[in-house]
């Protein structure tokens, strides 16, 4: 329980993939990571480790063995949750009201947003002497809320009713003098003249604390459960984590949640450059690099989906998982996810070793399911790859469940994949 109590510390004080990025780059650094630049030289040593982050919203850490160069064994998730961002020109002052306009970012599912406490986080960039900065920010207050209509304005909304970003979701902040009040307090939050803001990335969030409830104790509810479980435990995995014959690597990407097609996403040229990199200023050829893929492995780790008590008609038959019942190895014979018969065995064995229970989940035949961002990262890293994540309800929603046995066991077989000595 301590460990998932520090999660939901994380979980909380994480409300952008900015916000999450900054703590585990803050807590690798406090551990002994050494901080590099992308704009930088890189010189890298054997029995060192670094943590270099890209856009602010992505990182990769890795470790070198004392022994120096060696194949790489590799941990992807993802820090980006869907949520509604905010417009270049975000207000919207009618009706006596002043609205913010927002666009969505990713699918999340729209009615867990309304009638709930929410605010606004994310980073400004300000004019800085010659050019231009950076900051995060958090308002940390119950500062906008999206009303629904009452039941008597749309009697049908029990029976299915289809949400239009555009008008139901725009979020109410205050009377119509309130006009100008949101930028004033993100730019006093952030210590900046609101003259001196030239740009923003900014998103909505909830407010709504954890919670670990069930009989005894079995659930845990929060934002973004996907996939910053599995990045805050792959990240305290790798700190304890020795590397013995692999360079070892965790990787947290942003956009996932809109495909992975940007700078700091999975489908960039973030993880293979560094891994480049790593291996040129160890002294290793590019043959040697290439080579040193061969011999590599990686686990693409983004949540998966538990039996919905409500409707367990939705799942396979007989490859369907449940909340505290160990980690999720995932398939789909369409390769959206990474995994064959090969990685699903390395990665079986490596949890048998760490005594770590896995559970086995594909899409029911019929239905497509969801993606994510082991395939993408594979189209340029092209390493044997397995997609693993834990089994949590509710995927999407703004209030997302999990069980709480699960990211101890998650932590120890990442610990095991990062420390095993098979090759
Ligand atoms: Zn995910």
């Amino acid at each position: 329980m301590e460990q998932l109590h520090a999660f939901l510390d994380f979980a909380q004080s994480s409300p952008t993939a900015f916000h999450a990025v900054r703590q585990l780059a803050d807590q690798l650094e406090g551990a002994g990571f050494i901080r590099l630049r992308e704009a930088d030289p890189w010189l890298v040593d054997a029995g060192e480790k670094y943590v270099v982050t890209r856009n602010d919203s992505a990182l990769i850490a890795f470790s070198v063995p004392s022994a120096g160069f060696a194949p790489f064994r590799i941990a992807a998730a993802h820090g980006d949750s869907p949520a509604f961002k905010l417009k270049p020109h975000f207000e919207d002052v009618s009706e006596m009201y002043v609205r913010l306009n927002t666009e969505k970012y990713g699918g999340m599912i729209m009615s867990t947003w309304l009638d709930r406490p929410l605010s606004v986080a994310g980073r400004l960039v300000f004019r800085d002497g010659e050019g231009v900065s950076s900051r995060l920010v958090c308002l940390d207050r119950d500062a906008v809320l999206i009303p629904h209509l009452p039941i008597h304005f749309n009697r049908k909304v029990n029976e299915g009713y289809a949400f239009d970003p555009r008008t139901d979701l725009l979020p109410l902040y205050g009377e119509g003098g309130a006009k100008g009040g949101l930028l004033a307090e993100l730019a006093e939050s952030a210590g900046l003249p609101v003259s001196d803001i030239l740009a923003h990335d900014l998103f909505l969030y909830s407010r709504e604390k954890p919670s670990v409830w069930g009989a005894g104790d079995a659930f845990f509810s929060c934002s973004r459960i996907d996939d910053l479980e599995c990045a805050w435990a792959c990240t305290q995995a790798f700190i304890d984590a020795s590397p013995v014959n692999y360079i070892n690597v965790c990787a947290i990407f942003d956009n996932e949640e809109v495909g992975s097609r940007s700078l700091q996403g999975a489908d960039s040229d973030f993880l293979l450059n560094t891994l480049r990199r790593v291996g040129a200023s160890l002294g290793a050829s590019s043959g040697e690099v290439f080579a040193a893929f061969a011999g590599s492995f990686m686990v693409s780790a983004d949540n998966a989906h538990a039996v919905h008590p409500n409707h367990p008609e939705i799942y396979d038959p007989q490859n369907r998982v449940y909340m505290n019942r160990g980690v999720v190895i995932k398939y789909n014979a369409s390769q959206k996810y990474t995994t064959d018969a090969l990685s699903a065995a390395r990665f079986t064995r490596i949890c048998e070793k760490a005594d770590v229970p896995v559970q086995h989940f594909t899409n029911r035949s019929d239905l497509a399911g969801g993606s994510t961002l082991g395939n993408l990262s594979v189209s340029h890293v092209s390493i044997n790859s397995v997609d693993i994540g834990l089994a949590q309800l509710a995927m999407h929603s703004l209030y997302e469940t999990a069980g709480t046995k699960d990211l101890s066991l998650l932590i120890r077989a990442m610990k095991a994949f990062w420390s095993d000595t098979a090759v």
